[in-house]
């Protein structure tokens, strides 16, 4: 099995995320490309209000019910507590014995990586793949077993939408149907942050 990691927020999950997901999973041959919701996402706490993980999880589900390849990880929420990606794929790792596993990450991701909790674990245990984000393109350091695969750019970003929702301008097209209504039914996004 090959597996692809992708760690996020998803508050809420957008046409950026599903790109990415898709094309690195066709660019690289994977089997499933998980979008894993973070559940205390510890970098961002603090910054702002966190829609509830239960939330974030729904909408995750609803972006990727029809999409073969992609699927929706609860397991940093079954585990509780503060999110790290190094303990989301040691357990990857023991319940895929002999997979390989690729941790994806966006441009502006990749620019932190060094911050991320045992980054070194992270490195190890999966070959890194960084993806474009509108900015400078990131170099990792050579020690890491890392990539960047080409993704049409696309300008969206959780922050704009969650803006443009409390404002009452449109999200069709930059997040999915299913999404949307996740939203609307929801009642989420609608008082300021
Ligand atoms: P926020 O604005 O709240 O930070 P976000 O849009 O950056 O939200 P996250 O959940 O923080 O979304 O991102 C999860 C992962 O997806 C990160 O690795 C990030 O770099 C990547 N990502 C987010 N948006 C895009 C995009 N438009 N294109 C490519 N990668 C993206
Ligand atoms: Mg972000």
């Amino acid at each position: 099995m090959r597996i692809g990691l992708f760690g996020g927020t998803f508050d809420p999950p957008h046409v950026g995320h599903l790109v990415t997901a898709v094309n690195v999973r066709h660019a690289l041959q994977l089997d499933v490309v998980v979008l894993m919701v973070a559940n205390v996402p510890w970098q961002k706490v603090g910054s702002r209000p966190i829609t509830a993980a239960q939330h974030r999880l729904a909408m995750v589900e609803a972006a990727v019910a029809d999409v073969p390849g992609l699927e929706a990880g609860s397991d940093e929420i079954d585990l509780g507590g503060p999110s790290y990606t190094a303990d989301t794929l040691a357990l990857l790792a023991r319940r895929f014995p002999d997979s390989a596993l690729f941790t994806i990450m966006g441009d502006d991701a990749a620019a932190r990586f060094e911050t991320w909790d045992r980054y070194q674990e992270v490195a190890q245990r999966s070959t890194l793949v960084v993806v474009d984000r509108p900015g400078a393109p990131v170099e990792l350091p050579g020690d890491f077993r890392w990539l960047r695969v080409e993704v049409p750019r696309l300008e969206v970003s959780s922050t704009d939408l969650r803006a443009r929702c409390r404002d009452g301008r449109p999200l069709d097209y930059l997040v999915t149907e299913p999404v949307l209504g996740a939203i609307t039914e929801r009642h989420l996004y609608e008082e300021a942050e």
